[in-house]
């Protein structure tokens, strides 16, 4: 469960984030909407504190991440984080890629992170190229085990940043598979999308952001069917 209370960032003079509140729950699918430079990813950022928080609150699983004491590596040990580029290591195979974080926090043995690193692959579709390098994986492909890759650390919450925007749209598809399946699961999900029809499909709920605030958020049947607010009909009228 994620709380988020008057949630400020500011790059310089620049606000970027102007007072964010939103409350995420366990199992809940939340896809982030909005123009571009509007601060979706720096709210993502915020939400495991890649991003300094320059005022308000952001409580994951009852850790205030604003709190100096509060270890945030072990905080993030919750949350998996995928973005637009895969940051694979080029020199490890898929099955290493996975394998890798589970040993090096001690989280899992060699042998139980090779086997757990297995099943994921297996779980994204990929359980044929554990031993590939991933110079040799297709985009999609590559996506989908930074995907596994996240989630080898068992992470309660998963952000999801333009996951499938650096994708060729064939490879598109088998991405957005992954996530819905992860969705099925129940897992906590927060996702910024340009993909419409995904989060017309799978959110529980759809927040469209602009300028630094959300403008309006609901179950994605409202807010695409009948947006309220100008800006969000204005921004999906361009998009839809
Ligand atoms: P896009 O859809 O293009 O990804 P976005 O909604 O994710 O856009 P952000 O990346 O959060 O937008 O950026 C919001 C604003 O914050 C932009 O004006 C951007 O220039 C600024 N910004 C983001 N990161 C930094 C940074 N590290 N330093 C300075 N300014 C930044
Ligand atoms: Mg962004």
């Amino acid at each position: 469960k994620i709380r988020v209370t008057g949630l400020r960032k500011s790059f310089g003079d620049n606000e970027v984030l102007k007072g964010i509140d939103v409350d995420i729950e366990s199992g809940e699918v939340v896809c982030v909407i909005g123009p571009s430079g509007s601060g979706k990813s720096t709210f993502l950022r915020c939400l495991n504190k890649l991003e300094d928080i320059t005022g308000g609150t952001v409580v994951v699983d009852g850790f205030d991440l604003t709190d100096q004491k509060v270890d945030i590596d072990k905080v993030r040990q919750h949350i998996g984080m995928v973005f637009q580029h895969f940051n694979l290591f080029p020199h490890m195979t898929a099955l290493e890629n996975v394998m890798l974080a589970p040993v090096q926090t001690k989280r899992a043995t060699k042998a139980e992170a090779r086997e757990t690193g297995q099943r994921l692959l297996a779980q994204v579709g990929l359980a044929e190229k554990a031993d590939a390098k991933p110079a040799s994986l297709s985009g999609g492909q590559k996506q989908r085990v930074a995907i596994a890759r996240a989630l080898a650390m068992s992470p309660d919450i998963m952000l999801f940043d333009e996951a499938t925007s650096a994708l060729d749209p064939e490879m598109v598809g088998e991405v957005l598979q992954v996530l819905r399946d992860l969705a099925a699961q129940g897992m906590t999900m927060v996702v910024v999308t340009h993909e419409m029809g995904f989060a017309r499909e799978v959110a529980d709920r759809v927040i469209f952001m602009a300028d630094g605030v959300i403008v309006e958020q609901g179950p994605p049947a409202d807010l695409f069917g009948s947006p309220q607010h100008p800006r969000t009909q204005d921004f999906l009228a361009k998009v839809l």
